[in-house]
């Protein structure tokens, strides 16, 4: 399938909720078009792991295998990574949190985060600290994980 037959309609508001630690869940969330629309359509570069992490959230809910392909260590990438969310079995996500964003040098940052779904009507949630490089492109890369039962 082509980005352009699997690309899924865009939403107002950024499926991200622009998560911030610290941020009141209370938050009006941000347009999509200010918030990861940027990064994912337009061709921007996340300037912190943590607009990275969320663009890259953003993307599991939209099916933008593409992005989430362009932001991942090719070391750590999946080489069969095909996000579908309208595959029977794909999660639903529903929202993210935010715990931790820490830059601990020109190269390395760590986000940690929550993010809820539902998979077969079955709400669960992934709790992940996720590790991030910027190489000597400048560019963030997600490469890899700890994931902790939540
Ligand atoms: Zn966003």
């Amino acid at each position: 399938m082509t980005a352009e037959t699997s690309r899924a309609a865009r939403p107002i508001d950024c499926p991200c909720g622009g998560a911030a630690p610290n941020q009141k869940t209370s938050a009006k969330p941000p347009r999509y078009a200010d918030c990861c629309g940027p990064f994912i359509d337009g061709g921007a570069l996340p300037q912190t792991a943590l607009e990275l992490m969320r663009s890259r959230y953003t993307a599991y809910v939209l099916g933008e295998t593409a992005w989430l392909r362009a932001t991942w260590a090719p070391q750590t990438c999946p080489p069969d990574l095909d996000v579908q969310p309208s595959a029977p079995d794909a999660p639903r996500w529903l929202g993210l949190a935010v715990k931790r964003h820490e830059q601990t040098d020109a190269a390395h940052a760590v986000v940690e985060f929550v993010a809820r779904y539902k998979t077969g009507g079955r709400a669960s949630r992934l709790h992940e600290l996720s590790r991030f490089t910027r190489g000597e492109d400048g560019r963030w890369r997600y490469v890899d994980g700890d994931v902790t039962d939540a």
